[in-house]
């Protein structure tokens, strides 16, 4: 039978070159896990993704009431779940203040972080009755949550601290809406929830790839400076960004590539290792990178597991 994966926010940049991938594979059912039920399809068809190779189901991250209902109604389509991966996620570096998720916590860490890490609870009952032979659960990092990275040191840098903001809530009422207690930025919120979503496939791994057999993985897939992910940038930005990655940087990838990049660790039998953040060199080879500190921290890993279980209402 063909694999069923489930993508996040699979109408546009990354999320759907993968789906157009692996669609055109003919291997797979991508669930298209997308906000905007209209834009989802308009942007498949676009695409030309076979008709039979996908279905569209609403999820909006930001709120965990619609995390939950996904988790539902796609329990209730009969599908089996091979494979999940988190791929949604928001940017708001030119915001001033912040704004918040239906449940009240700071966007960029409630859709990117919070939204996620309750589906991805809630999916792991699936993905363990499914019979399928390589189960994964996949989640887009990033470089700039990586301080042992030239990008990763570009200011304001990730950082965690003791997740005192986390654990009152990110409510900004009377505590902080960044994770470690500061001042509000955007640019750094972005960051921090990429650390987190690091932190979380580690720890994912740890408690559940022995008893599972489930491969738990993130990826960075190189910089991909034309996507949706920058519209909240400002146009002189938007305008260098691309060139600058090309010419300057080269880390610069385009969605097809990148969409090709993810694709592999859905699907590659080569890329089964649990555990890993995977990354390519310049000649498009695979290769397992190395986290920063903070983002391979156990103790911290454990620590933001525990918290976010209390803000999703698991525990
Ligand atoms: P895009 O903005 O193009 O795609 C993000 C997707 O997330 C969109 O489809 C968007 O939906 C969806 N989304 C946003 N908020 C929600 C929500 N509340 N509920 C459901 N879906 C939501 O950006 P990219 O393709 O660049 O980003 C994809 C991933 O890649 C992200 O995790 C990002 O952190 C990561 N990444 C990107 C890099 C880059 O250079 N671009 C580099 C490293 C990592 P809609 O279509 O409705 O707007």
């Amino acid at each position: 039978r063909k694999g069923n994966v489930i993508i996040t926010g699979a109408s546009s940049g990354l999320g759907l070159a993968t789906a157009k991938a692996l669609g055109e594979s003919g291997k797979w059912h991508i669930i298209m896990a997308c906000r905007d039920f209209l834009k989802a399809e308009r942007m498949a068809r676009s695409v030309g993704i076979p008709k039979e190779n996908y279905s569209v189901m609403h999820l909006d991250l930001a709120s965990l009431e619609s995390v939950r209902q996904f988790a539902d109604n796609f329990r209730r389509s009969g599908r089996p779940l091979d494979v999940l991966v988190c791929n949604a996620a928001i940017y708001l570096p030119t915001a001033k203040l912040p704004t918040y998720t239906a449940e009240g916590f700071e966007l960029s860490v409630g859709t990117n972080h919070l939204g996620h890490f309750l589906l991805s609870r809630l999916l792991l009952e699936d993905l363990k009755t499914s019979d399928f032979n390589s189960k994964r659960v996949i989640i887009v990092g990033s470089i700039t949550g990586n301080t042992n990275t030239l990008a990763g040191n570009v200011p304001p840098k990730a950082n965690l601290g003791d997740l005192r903001g986390l654990a009152g809530g990110l409510n900004g009422v009377n505590i902080s809406p960044m994770i470690d207690g500061g001042e509000f930025d955007g640019a750094k919120a972005y960051k921090d929830s990429k650390v987190c979503n690091m932190l979380t496939m580690q720890e994912f791994h740890r408690r559940y790839h022995e008893e599972t057999g489930i491969t738990f993985a993130s990826l960075y897939p190189g910089c991909i400076a034309t996507t949706g992910l920058f519209r909240e940038h400002i146009p002189l930005f938007r305008l260098l960004f691309p060139p600058f990655q090309k010419y300057i940087t080269k880390g610069f990838v385009s969605e097809e590539e990148a969409g090709k990049r993810l694709a592999q660790v859905v699907s590659n039998p080569s890329l089964t290792k649990s555990g890993v953040y995977w990354s390519w060199n310049n000649n498009s080879g695979s290769f397992e990178n190395q986290l920063s500190e903070e983002a391979s921290d156990p103790e911290k890993a454990k620590k933001l597991w525990e918290i976010s279980e209390k803000l999703v209402g698991l525990a």
